[in-house]
């Protein structure tokens, strides 16, 4: 499906609205983040370094967007109850949850799979995707509760097409593209949970400057240029739209 770059949303576009970002502290997230609260969303900030959260709050209040939430959590380490944990806080607190960008992700190392670490590898899978699904499963009954819920998974060009030396990173994002289809497929009849897969393309942040160090980053899109479609796809204008594979930007040519 296209993307919806030049998409023009609306200043209240996701008023009245509870959004979960989890990597909310830095690059794309943080982005989202600030852009969700923009455009009326209440969001809860989700990540492993508290003061990158506590810094993302503090310019939500300051810019006089809706009051946020912190959520530590690092998905190394993270069980089944602290996802369960959270559900029930978040139930407590919202009642509902209109939205999930599931954004962390970790990039491990780009060598030969032979001296792949088998621990890194754990680590990667755990961070990109077992993580996110049991997260997903411990939130369904609260998303479940909205109107209109829409969760997106954040995949990457390497989860559609294998690329050498990128092991677990390039797994994690195709089952990422997998785990998204099969629950856009279950939850098809229930017409207000959408899930998609969202490649926001080559983005000016950490982790593309660790996987591309000689790279000129001022040929890169700024997270902030690409949040037309990540508004657009968590917002009411894509209702409808699910079980899709979205790019956040044009390819590069
Ligand atoms: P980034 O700047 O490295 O940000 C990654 C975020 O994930 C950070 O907030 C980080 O928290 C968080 N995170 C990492 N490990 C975590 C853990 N164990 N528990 C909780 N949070 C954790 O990367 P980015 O470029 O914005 O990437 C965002 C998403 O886009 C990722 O899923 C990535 O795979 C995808 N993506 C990016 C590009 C690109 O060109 N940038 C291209 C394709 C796909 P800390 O700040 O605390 O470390």
């Amino acid at each position: 499906m296209s993307c919806k770059i030049d998409y023009q949303p609306t200043a209240n576009l996701l008023e009245n609205r509870v959004v979960l970002v989890t990597g909310a502290g830095d690059g794309i997230g943080r982005a989202a983040a600030l852009s969700y609260a923009r455009h009326g969303a209440t969001v809860i900030l989700l990540g492993r370094t508290i003061s990158k959260l506590e810094s993302v709050y503090d310019e939500i209040e300051a810019a006089g967007g809706p009051q946020p939430a912190i959520f530590p959590l690092n998905f190394e380490g993270a069980t089944l109850k602290d996802f369960h944990d959270m559900a029930e806080t978040l139930d407590r607190e919202f009642g509902r949850l209109d939205g999930l960008l599931h954004n962390a992700g970790l990039l491990g190392r780009i060598t030969p799979f032979e001296q792949y670490n088998p621990e890194l590898w754990e680590q990667v899978m755990q961070v990109n995707i077992n993580g996110p699904i049991w997260m997903t499963q411990a939130l369904l009954p609260l998303l479940q509760q909205s109107k209109d819920a829409s969760v997106i998974f954040t995949s990457s060009s390497v989860g559609r097409k294998g690329r050498a030396y990128w092991g677990a990173y390039s797994v994690s994002k195709f089952a990422t593209e997998g785990f998204a289809e099969v629950l856009a497929d279950e939850l098809e009849n229930q017409a207000n949970i959408r899930i998609n897969t969202l490649n926001p393309g080559a983005t000016r942040t950490q982790m593309r400057r660790s996987a591309f160090p000689g790279e000129d980053a001022s040929t890169l899109r700024t997270p902030e240029e690409i949040m037309p479609t990540y508004l657009w796809l968590m917002g009411p204008d894509s209702a409808g739209v699910s079980g899709q594979r979205i790019d956040a930007q044009p390819p590069r040519v």
